[in-house]
């Protein structure tokens, strides 16, 4: 006999299923709060994109471009023609494509932001998924420094709203393309001079892109990667000026930062102001939130010039940090757990239901099986199970009469009470639980 087929979910990707999904609504539902409260609005963009997009906008010899991708040609249109696309790795590049297509910066800078899933092939561990789900902010068609500074600011409101308290904000200028000029052609020279001393990828990235040796993971080349020129020595005075003003904001808001010359991150888009929020609690997989300014991006993917500025976080880290911090997320109960003695009683009980919830009531109703809806013990106990505080049971006695018997099922929820079937609006608020 052959074995029954199992099929699975993909390697590396993860339901998100009760109760554990809750926390993720109360986590989008803050989000939400705090975005509406920075003035940045939503933005929704597809999950594929062409693949030239990414290529172009993240840079070729990056992780995500050279081995992390799900990429795949599409089936053949009537012309013979397919299309090269890629499930995304990160958003920025498709908030700008589509800022771009539908010219959203003619009358001005846009504050945006994004959820949602993306997609990257790596090694599946704590913190790191291969799809995982990102939570954005991007502002867009902005040069000033007070942009950075707001940015980062939005995402320690966030930190403050969920109530994470430890973290540390990371910071580095990467200066602008003349300036990093500079700085490349004396990280080659020096990777150059200890050539020995560099793994395979570093020894291919050396002539390609060196600036990406500096964020090897390799334990072997940390020595190696601290003591290489700094690119903060090569900076101009316009660069130094704006990265002091990020600075400025951040100190006058009592938000500690530390400057790492070595923060590079791994997206080629980048210039001037970049930052991480990083925390001790979560092993390897530290990084919170990673994020800066790329006022190069959007005419690199072919849009009209304009500055930008931005940064994702890592939801599914966000929500083990909350764990680690014992951060309690409330989980939804309903406010009420109907009880149905009788199948008589179903139509009105039904009926009343629906007109609490229209008042905002939560209300679980009970479900029966085959043999029927089960005895009042049985009830009472899914009842309990509920966490609801009111149990609303709908007796033959009661229905005939018109009412339905309101009784506490958690200490503190008040006295059994009869309530008229015909006027839920009098007494729906009392079952409310208190906000
Ligand atoms: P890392 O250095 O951890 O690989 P990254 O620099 O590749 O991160 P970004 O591209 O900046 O990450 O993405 C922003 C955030 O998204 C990260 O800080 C992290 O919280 C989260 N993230 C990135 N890749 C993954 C993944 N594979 N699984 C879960 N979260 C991820
Ligand atoms: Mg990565």
């Amino acid at each position: 006999m052959s074995k029954p087929l199992r099929i699975t979910a993909v390697k590396g990707m993860n339901d998100i299923l009760p109760p554990e999904s809750a926390r993720w609504e109360w986590l989008e539902a803050v989000v939400r709060r705090a975005m509406a409260a920075h003035a940045f609005r939503n933005v929704r963009t597809p999950i594929m994109e062409h693949t030239q997009l990414f290529t172009r906008g993240l840079g070729e010899v990056t992780d995500i471009v050279e081995k992390e991708m799900y990429s795949f040609e599409d089936r053949q249109d009537q012309h013979g023609h397919a299309d090269h696309l890629s499930l995304r790795p990160e958003n920025t590049a498709g908030v700008v494509r589509a800022a771009a297509e539908h010219n959203l910066l003619y009358d001005g800078g846009k504050r945006l932001y994004y959820m949602g899933p993306m997609f990257r092939r790596e090694r599946p561990q704590r913190g790191r998924y291969r799809q995982f789900h990102q939570i954005g902010a991007e502002a867009l068609g902005f040069g000033g420094p007070e942009v950075d500074a707001e940015l980062i600011l939005l995402a320690a409101h966030l930190w403050a709203e969920l109530g994470i308290r430890h973290w540390r904000l990371e910071l580095n200028c990467l200066g602008q393309p003349d300036e990093r000029r500079g700085h490349r052609a004396a990280l080659i020279a020096y990777f150059e001079a200890h050539q020995g001393q560099l793994d395979e990828d570093a020894r291919r990235r050396l002539h390609s892109n060196p600036l990406r040796i500096l964020d090897t993971k390799n334990p072997a080349m940390q020595a190696l990667v601290e003591g290489a020129p700094k690119l903060i020595d090569h900076l101009g005075e316009a660069s130094r000026a704006h990265f002091q003003a990020v600075q400025d904001v951040l100190a006058a808001n009592g938000i500690a930062f530390a400057i790492n010359p070595r923060l590079v991150r791994g997206l080629d888009y980048y210039n001037l102001t970049v930052f991480e929020f990083i925390t001790e609690h979560l092993g390897a997989q530290g990084t919170l939130c990673g994020g800066g300014r790329y006022d190069y991006l959007i005419e690199q993917i072919g849009g009209k010039p304009a500055p930008a500025v931005g940064w994702a976080l890592g939801v599914e880290r966000v929500l083990e940090l909350l764990k680690e911090e014992g951060v309690a997320v409330p989980d939804p109960v309903p406010d009420a757990y109907a009880v149905i003695p009788d199948a008589g009683g179903v139509p009105q009980a039904m009926r009343c239901l629906r007109a609490l919830r229209a008042r905002g009531v939560a209300v679980q109703m009970h479900a029966g099986g085959e043999a029927g809806l089960g005895s009042m013990k049985s009830q009472f106990k899914k009842a309990d199970g509920s966490g609801a505080r009111f149990a609303l049971i709908f007796g033959a006695d009661e229905v005939a009469a018109g009412e339905v018997t309101v009784k506490a099922l958690r200490d503190g929820a008040g006295a059994q009470a009869r309530r008229p079937l015909a006027d839920p609006a009098t007494w729906a608020d009392s079952l409310k639980s208190p906000a």
